[in-house]
């Protein structure tokens, strides 16, 4: 093992759990391994082929992916190639029947509908592991679930015998427990490694969308790239992809562009450029004034919804080769009411729910005003031993505060005359003395509260309103498609105590929304 990792990767040692993993497979048995974006998770079923001289099956939902590995394979001379693409399939297939590749990728949909010949004859020739990545796709709770994902346990009474390895970024334990049972998986192995990605900055921006915001943007991503590294853009829209790709080349930034509706040309172009800059980057990375910019419409499925999981795994593509790098997200309120809507479009109602739940945790994370690696860490259900981890936006800026018993009375008392039935929209447009017809047909307009917190703005009264749920004195339920907010235990003793006059004062962070 060693001597490949040396020879074929030109890697002196092992990460962690790779070599415990790798050993699991070669002892022939079912894997789960979960580990963070960039932790090393695919040279697990990259090795064992090598150290047994025969192929390795790995099924990947994207064919921008699997194109990536087998050229980074191709290029350490591992035999390699993948199958999903309608021009090469057959000449692929012809040669992995003869035991030609060490491994071969395939997409889930070319993996169950293959014919059972192809798979007989596979095994004549020697395969020695069927791995599934990204294998939360196979998860109704995932966020990111494929139906042909869930198709794949049909393979195993074809291949019985072979370690069925799963491989995700996506911990969470419900997640965990469908892929063992979809994939029928017999006593796995289950690694679970740190997510911690220790070398990664995070930080979060709120914006109003304009062409201010498009001019920071640029001059934030102008100092990214004179620092020397080079930079991704994960965008939810395709407009959005096109009009920062836009404002960068009118700023003379060079940029590539890549999204799930660009044609398959085109895509193949940029793809081809991004690994041509990534080549010049390292020839020229001692040059402080080049950089690669290059943008991704994440979600290759169509205006899917954000999540933490996705954020997670793409920010964790950024600073694989563990020097420092930095992760922005930039945020407006008004993306969660649009996600909302997505979400109740065409879903079961488990994944409903679980698209609703991680948008909330995503949108919880946004208005943070508390280590925000400690808060990802204990979302994938890490302990995280630290209370500041002195690498994310919120431990490095001291935050300034102040008390504001005054204002979460007005809110905590509206929300209460809502009855635990409405969003936050409504008692904030309560307390902004909106006549909407909404709130005239309720009869808010009469309620003592109307009218009186119009000194702040929507934003703000919403940016309170986060900081007094991550504090426990409000909660956010889920019906139906619906968020609604209700007041908490402890925010009911809250107003009882500031009804009686004996509230202590309330200080809450003041974030960059207020
Ligand atoms: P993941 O699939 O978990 O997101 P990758 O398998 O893509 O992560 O690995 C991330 C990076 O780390 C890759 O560039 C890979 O070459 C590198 N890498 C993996 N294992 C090692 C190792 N043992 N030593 C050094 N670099 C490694
Ligand atoms: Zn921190």
């Amino acid at each position: 093992m060693e001597a490949i990792l040396k020879s074929s990767f030109g890697f002196s040692a092992f990460r962690p759990y790779q070599k415990e993993v790798i050993q699991d497979i070669l002892q022939g048995k079912d894997c789960l391994v979960v580990m963070a974006t960039g932790s090393g998770k695919s040279l697990c079923y990259q090795v064992p082929p090598l150290v047994v001289g025969k192929t390795g099956i790995v099924v990947s939902p994207l064919i921008s992916l699997m194109q990536d590995q087998v050229m980074a394979l191709k290029q350490r001379g591992i035999m390699s190639e993948y199958l999903g693409s309608t021009q090469t399939d057959s000449t692929v297939q012809a040669k992995a029947e003869n035991g030609q590749y060490n491994i071969l990728f395939m997409t889930p949909e070319k993996a169950c509908s293959v014919p059972i010949s192809f798979w007989s004859k596979l095994q004549k020739a020697g395969i020695c592991l069927f791995a599934v990545d990204e294998a939360h796709c196979i998860s109704e709770w995932g966020h990111d679930f494929r139906v042909e994902y869930k198709r794949l346990d049909k393979l195993r009474d074809v291949l019985p015998g072979l370690p069925f390895v799963a491989l995700t970024a996506t911990a969470t334990a419900k997640v965990r427990s469908d892929i063992i049972s979809s994939l029928k998986m017999k006593d796995p192995q289950v690694t679970i490694g740190s997510f911690d990605r220790t070398n990664l900055f995070y930080g979060v921006k709120s914006f109003n969308r304009g062409p201010l915001f498009l001019n920071e943007l640029v001059l934030d991503i102008s100092k990214y790239l004179a620092s020397g590294g080079s930079t991704i853009i994960y965008c939810t829209t395709i407009k959005d992809v096109e009009q920062i790709f836009k404002a960068l080349e009118e700023a003379g930034i060079c940029a590539g562009i890549y999204h799930g509706q660009m044609d398959k040309k085109a895509r193949a172009e940029s793809h081809r450029l991004y690994h041509y800059f990534e080549a010049l980057m390292e020839i020229l990375s001692f040059m402080s004034c080049c950089g690669l910019l290059c943008m991704c419409f994440s979600a290759f499925m169509e205006m899917c919804p954000k999540s933490l999981e996705s954020y997670y795994q793409e920010s964790g593509r950024c600073g694989r080769d563990g020097m420092a790098s930095v992760c922005w997200l930039y945020y407006t309120r008004s993306d969660f009411s649009k996600a909302d809507f997505y979400c109740g479009e065409s879903q079961t109602e488990n994944q409903r729910r679980a698209i609703m739940e991680s948008l909330m945790a995503a949108q919880q994370y946004c208005s943070l005003a508390t280590c925000r690696r400690s808060f990802l860490l204990n979302y994938f259900g890490e302990k995280y031993q630290f209370d500041k981890c002195g690498n994310c936006d919120n431990c490095i800026v001291s935050k300034k505060e102040r008390d504001m018993s005054k204002e979460a009375f007005l809110l905590l008392a509206t929300i209460q005359s809502c009855r635990g039935k409405w969003g936050l929209n409504m008692p904030v447009d309560i307390l902004r003395g909106s006549r909407a017809k909404k709130i005239l047909d309720a009869q808010f307009d009469k309620l003592p509260l109307h009218g009186l917190g119009r000194e702040y703005s929507s934003n703000w009264w919403k940016a309170l309103a986060s900081q007094l749920i991550s504090q426990g004195y409000l909660t956010e339920n889920i019906r139906d498609v619906y968020r609604t907010i209700s007041i908490s235990a402890k925010g009911e003793k809250f107003l009882n105590a500031a009804r009686d006059d004996c509230q202590l004062p309330l200080v809450l962070p003041v974030t960059s929304e207020m």
